[in-house]
C-alpha cells in the first residue's frame, strides 16, 4: 500500500496556489482600527527590521522554485535557501530524463538489456511510483514515457497514430522489475522508458522542507511549479493559497487557508500546444498514450509533497468520479478536481469554498 504518514489537518478548509498564485493573508481589520497598530509597529521598527520573511526564486528542473521563510538572520537565511536550491539541482542531475548522464537516463538506456544496480534514493522513489500505480490501477504509470517521450510540447510535436500504437504496449508499470536484494531495476521488454516528472518535484520539495527544518526554520514554504509544502504557518496565520483557474489568465478558481501541509496541482495548461482546436498536453493516459481530456486540473492536499505530487497526476488521469473515490479511501488526503466543463468537485473533507467573484480578464485557451 502507498505509505501515507499519519496526518491531522488543523484546518479542514484548505487552499492551493498551483505553485504560482500565492497570496499573503488578508488582514481582517478595518483600516481606521489599523492605525494604532501601525503606530505601535513603528515604535518597534528597529527590532522588527532585523527579522523578516525571506524569499528567493530560481529556475531549476525546468520550473520555478520558490523558497520563502521567516528568519531573524539574513545571512543564515541566504545559506539555508542556497542549500535548498542545491538540493533541487542535485535531484535534477539524478532524475532528469533530458540529461543524458542522469541516473534515470542510464536506466532508460540500459535496463531493457539487463538488470542494473541503482542508488538507494532512486530505488526508493521508483518503489513509491510503482505503489502509486498499484493503488490507482495503472492511472499513474512512469512508463507513460514509452509513448510520452515522442511529444514535444514546446515545439508542437506529437507522435502519429501509428507511432503511438507501436509503442503503446511498452506502457505498463508491471514491466518495471525492482529487485530489493541487489537494489536493481530491469525492464521486462524493450521500448520501455520511465520518467519521474509526476513525482520528482514533490520529492524535491519534501527534501527542501527537511533542509529548512534542519536550519531551525519554524515557518516557511518551498514550492516547485505546481508542488508546494508549508512548514508551520505564516506568523500565526495560515497561508492563503489559490488554485489557479485553468482557463482564465491570472485568475484564481478557489482560495483557502493552509498550514503545515503539502499541496500539488496538475493542470493541462502547464505544458501544451493546440492543433486544429485540440489540446495536446503533458499528462498522458497510460491506456491510450494520448493527453487526458476529462480534466482541466486536479489539486491534492496531503501530508507530504511526494504523495500529493503523485496523487495530483493520478487524479488528473482518473477524472472526478474515480479520482474522488480514490481520495475518499485514503486517510488524510483531500482534493479539488476541475473537470473539462469547468465544474469543481471537492472531496468530503473540504468545506464548501467561499465563492470567488467571477474572475476578470479574457478567456484563454
Ligand atoms: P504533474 O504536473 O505533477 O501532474 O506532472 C506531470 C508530469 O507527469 C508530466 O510532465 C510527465 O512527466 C508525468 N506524467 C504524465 N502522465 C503521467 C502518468 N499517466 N503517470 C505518471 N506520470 C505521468
Ligand atoms: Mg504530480
Amino acid at each position: 500500500m502507498w505509505s501515507l504518514l499519519p496526518w491531522l489537518a488543523r484546518h479542514r478548509k484548505y487552499s492551493y496556489d498551483g505553485g504560482i498564485l500565492i497570496t499573503p493573508p488578508i488582514f481582517p481589520m478595518p483600516i481606521p482600527l489599523l492605525m494604532p497598530v501601525v503606530v505601535l509597529l513603528m515604535l518597534f521598527l528597529p527590532v522588527a527590521a532585523t527579522a523578516d520573511w525571506y524569499k528567493q526564486e530560481q529556475a531549476i528542473m525546468g520550473t520555478r522554485i520558490v523558497v520563502e521563510f521567516w528568519d531573524e538572520d539574513k545571512v543564515h537565511a541566504e545559506q539555508c535557501a542556497e542549500q535548498v536550491f542545491n538540493e533541487m539541482r542535485r535531484i535534477d542531475a539524478l532524475m532528469s530524463p533530458y540529461k543524458p548522464n542522469s541516473e534515470l537516463s542510464r536506466i532508460n538506456q540500459q535496463a531493457a538489456g539487463q538488470a542494473i544496480q541503482i542508488s538507494e534514493e532512486l530505488f526508493n522513489l521508483l518503489e513509491k511510483a510503482l505503489q502509486m500505480s498499484q493503488l490507482s490501477n495503472g492511472a499513474f504509470d512512469i512508463t507513460f514515457s514509452s509513448v510520452g517521450h515522442l511529444y514535444n510540447y514546446r515545439e508542437g510535436i506529437k507522435p502519429s497514430e501509428a507511432d503511438i500504437q507501436q509503442s503503446l504496449a511498452a506502457i505498463n508499470f508491471r514491466h518495471v522489475l525492482l529487485n530489493k536484494t541487489n537494489r536493481s531495476v530491469h525492464f521486462a521488454r524493450s521500448g520501455v522508458r520511465i520518467d519521474l516528472g509526476g513525482i520528482a518535484k514533490g520529492y524535491a520539495v519534501d527534501n527542501g522542507i527537511a533542509i529548512l527544518a534542519k536550519c531551525g526554520i519554524k515557518g516557511g514554504l518551498v514550492s516547485a511549479g505546481g508542488d508546494s509544502r508549508i512548514l508551520g504557518d505564516r506568523g500565526n496565520r495560515p497561508w492563503m493559497m489559490g488554485v489557479r483557474h485553468p482557463r482564465k489568465k491570472d485568475a484564481v478558481a478557489v482560495t483557502l487557508p493552509l498550514s503545515n501541509t503539502a499541496i500539488s496541482t496538475s493542470g493541462d495548461y502547464e505544458r501544451f500546444f493546440i492543433e486544429d482546436g485540440k489540446r495536446y498536453h503533458h499528462i498522458i493516459s497510460p491506456s491510450t498514450g494520448k493527453s487526458v481530456s476529462t480534466t482541466w486540473s486536479a489539486t491534492v492536499i496531503g501530508p507530504d509533497a511526494t504523495t500529493t505530487d503523485a496523487l495530483s497526476t493520478t487524479l488528473f488521469v482518473l477524472g472526478p468520479e474515480k479520482g474522488l473515490q480514490l481520495v475518499e479511501s485514503l486517510e488524510g488526503i483531500d482534493a479539488v478536481i476541475i473537470d473539462a466543463q469547468g465544474q469543481m468537485h471537492y472531496s468530503s473533507g473540504l468545506m464548501p469554498p467561499t465563492p470567488e467573484p467571477a474572475p476578470a480578464g479574457p478567456e484563454i485557451r
